[in-house]
């Protein structure tokens, strides 16, 4: 149910008040298919276009719309240089998708092929389309990306950015197939690195997910449920596991509890506890510590040990670990301090540990804020527009069945702060 304010600005009297005062616009996104919806292009010349061409041919599979042709030659014929875009294809010609390989950029002076692929088919893009652009580590990419994310958000479409580490052609299937679908609603201006590590379907795997009782939690244990994993949902009441993580034994009962093995866990459970710093007493602080950080940590601990080759370790952070806000020195620091288990923890045996950081996510903590806080936070995004849960437990979903390692990712629609 979009907010009241979106609500209004669909409205046909409002709406046109509205533009006539230019005052935001948000676009409904699509959001809960696996397909493309829509003809995606493929262009740029680089060591990935084969390999995503080919994995535009098997979505094309679950999609029910045909590919471009450019990109069924691409698939037919795997190992062409480029799709070539004719401009003067007629107007109604418009894409779903455009993928761009700049891994063939190797020199300043050709970055204008970006200029060159994307001015004419920019315009063509429809309502929540979605660009990605593979590349190696380039941060001239990042800017382009980010910028086009800026300019694109205001109609629903994501713009992202795939380093692609040599070796890795072959693994970049299960991240394009979620950047390219409505499963990546809300995740916009990120630069996403893929690794040589392999891609693990989630389902049937078992998996655990603190918090699981309600908000962020039930939808990430739901979509995790959807993609046929048998989902342990622990939380401090209503849930199949009943435990607060904070207790000291905690941590020896969960590695009893899966002792026969486990493969994802989903750090969730957290709690806010906002006040200035100079009216936060130590109990308070370290209260929030312990749920949001210092469970975590031991919890990772014991259960490493009972997670099986190629298990999967989400840990739920937040944007204000990356902004910081005012009121929430506590918070940052614990959503932060995921960010440092994230780097440094040493792992072996295939298993990844990625991070997502949700920026304004429409749940009842976000409800319970001052409508003015609350408008703010909705708004000062590129897709003008609050995300929902399920839109941080796809990124999840994503996390736990692909290999992409050591990330952290903001389900954050492009939000201005902390950019
Ligand atoms: P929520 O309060 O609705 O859900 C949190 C769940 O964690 C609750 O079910 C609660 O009972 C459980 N929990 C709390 N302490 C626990 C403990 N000691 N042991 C076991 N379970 C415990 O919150 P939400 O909005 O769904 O947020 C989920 C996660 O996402 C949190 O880590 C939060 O910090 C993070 N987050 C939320 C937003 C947002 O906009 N809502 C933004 C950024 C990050």
């Amino acid at each position: 149910m979009a907010d009241l304010y979106t609500q209004l600005m669909r409205m046909p009297v409002t709406s046109t008040v509205g533009k006539r005062i230019g005052l935001p616009q948000p676009v409904e996104l699509d959001r809960g298919s696996s397909a493309v919806g829509g003809r995606v292009l493929l262009g740029g010349a680089g060591r990935l276009a084969e390999a995503a061409a080919r994995v535009l041919a098997e979505l094309r599979a679950d999609s029910a719309t045909a590919l471009d042709d450019p990109v069924r030659e691409l698939a037919a014929r795997a190992g062409l240089d480029a799709a070539v875009f004719n401009p003067a294809a007629p107007a109604d010609h418009r894409f779903k998708a455009l993928v761009f390989d700049a891994t063939g950029i190797s020199t300043s002076a050709e970055l204008v092929e970006l200029q060159r692929f994307f001015h004419p088919t920019v315009g063509r893009l429809q309502r929540s389309g979605r660009v990605v652009v593979l590349g190696g580590e380039r941060r001239a990419l990042e800017g382009f990306t980010r910028s086009l994310g800026k300019e694109l958000g205001p109609r629903g479409v994501t713009v992202n950015l795939v380093h692609v580490e040599e070796g890795a052609e072959e693994r970049i299937g299960a991240t394009l197939k979620f950047l390219l679908t409505p499963r990546s609603a809300y995740v916009s201006g990120q630069v996403i690195r893929v690794g040589t590590n392999k891609h693990k379907p989630v389902a049937g795997r078992t998996a655990l997910v603190t918090g699981g009782s309600r908000g962020i939690g039930a939808a990430i244990a739901d979509v995790l449920e959807r993609e046929g994993a048998h989902v342990v949902r622990l939380d401090l009441a209503d849930a199949e596991l009943e435990l607060d993580i904070t207790t000291p034994d905690a941590p020896e009962r969960l590695a009893e509890r899966f002792a026969d093995g486990l493969d994802i866990l989903v750090h969730n459970a957290g709690v806010t506890k906002d006040r200035t710093l100079a009216k936060m007493p130590e109990d308070r602080w370290q209260s929030l510590m312990e749920v949001n950080l210092l469970a975590p940590e031991r919890i990772t601990e014991a259960l490493v040990p009972v997670l099986r080759d190629e298990g999967r370790i989400v840990c739920v952070s937040s944007l204000s670990a990356i902004a910081g806000n005012a009121g929430q020195t506590n918070y940052a620091t614990s959503k932060a301090g995921l960010l440092d288990l994230v780097t440094d923890i040493e792992l072996d045996r295939g298993i990844t540990i990625n991070a997502v950081a949700p920026g304004f996510i429409e749940t009842k903590m976000t409800a319970a804020m001052p409508v003015g806080v609350r408008e703010v936070g909705r708004r000062l995004n590129s897709l003008r527009q609050g995300g929902l849960p399920v839109d941080v437990a796809e990124t999840v979903a994503w996390l736990a069945g692909s290999g992409v390692d050591r990330n952290v990712v903001r389900v954050c629609g492009q939000s201005l702060l902390g950019a």
